[in-house]
């Protein structure tokens, strides 16, 4: 037995990475008894034939968080891309993607790119972040700023890129690998769309135990499913100050004694924050359906 990861899957063959070779493997019809699929990230343990050197899934170890759209488990990491234009970054976008990577267990990077645009934009933002508590880099791929910063928060984890279109999250990927050679460009990714060539997941591997999906993280930002009482502790700078208000339960919209409205006027909590919080406590409690 070889213990090894799927990094892709395609028509019922799973490519498992043992460290020591890609083997072609077939899941035991056992899993298909239980209804259990393989998923790209999974951790294996294969039986491999001697004759073809194919293998057969034999167990899947148990699984430390599981990404739906795109399908992959044990994801840990999500690198969350914003450029300073071009798209012109965009906060509202970016806490949802916090909330979102919170809610699947993920650990948070905030990679603001192209600040070869504006430096001092980037510098603004990422000082604002890395206030609030976030893991947060400057990057460039046109200067190369920041990217072999990039590639060692990587190491030994599973990541996945997340971020509007258009970001650099591919031109990303390739200046830390060029052999990944990903499409850039919104026209160039376009026109391949076109053609009907069927897209998987699959996991990159930058080095022993360091992943990277080729796919970009969360096609769904829906919240709905995120409890509204549990909401402020996805916002860690609300939260830290949630503690202090009088009541327990305060969802700090505007109950008495709320230490974290106090904190706002006193500008200690960054108004966009607060403010992405109301609307998305908002959004969860309007379409909550009992
Ligand atoms: P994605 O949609 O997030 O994967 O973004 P892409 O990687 O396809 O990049 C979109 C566009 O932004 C391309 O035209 C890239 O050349 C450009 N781009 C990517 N990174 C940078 C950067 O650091 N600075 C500048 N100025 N442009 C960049
Ligand atoms: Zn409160």
């Amino acid at each position: 037995m070889t213990d090894g990861i799927i990094i892709k899957g395609i028509g019922g063959f799973y490519y498992v990475d043992t460290g020591n070779g890609i083997i072609e493997c077939r899941a035991r019809g056992l899993f298909r008894e239980q209804n259990i699929e393989p998923l790209v990230g999974d951790r294996v343990s294969i039986r491999i034939n001697k004759e073809d050197s194919r293998g057969y899934i034999e167990e899947i170890y148990p699984r430390e968080t599981v990404l739906t759209r795109p399908p992959i488990a044990n994801v840990s990491q999500l690198i969350i891309v914003m450029s300073i234009d071009n798209p012109k970054i965009n906060l509202w976008f970016l806490d949802r993607l916090i909330v979102i990577g919170h809610d699947a267990n993920l650990n948070i990077i905030i990679c603001i790119n192209k600040s070869d645009i504006d430096d001092e934009k980037a510098n603004l933002i990422t000082d604002m972040y890395r206030n609030i508590g976030y893991e947060t880099i400057k990057t460039s791929t046109k200067t190369k700023e920041g990217i072999d910063k990039l590639y060692i928060l990587l190491q030994n984890q599973i990541s996945v890129f997340s971020g509007p279109s258009g970001v650099g999250k591919s031109s990303l990927l390739n200046a830390i690998n060029p052999a990944l050679n990903l499409k850039t460009g919104e026209i160039s990714k376009k026109l391949s769309r076109g053609k009907h060539t069927t897209r998987h997941v699959e996991l990159f591997k930058l080095q022993e135990n360091t992943f990277v999906s080729d796919t970009p993280g969360f096609s769904s930002l829906d919240i709905n499913h995120i409890d509204k009482n549990k909401l402020d502790t996805y916002f860690i700078d609300i939260y830290k100050n949630s503690q202090k208000c009088k009541f327990s339960n305060c969802l700090h919209i505007n109950e008495p004694g709320c230490f974290v409205i106090s904190q706002v006027k006193n500008n200690k909590i960054y108004k966009s924050r607060y403010e992405n919080y109301i609307s998305m406590l908002n959004e969860i409690k309007n379409n909550r359906r009992f």
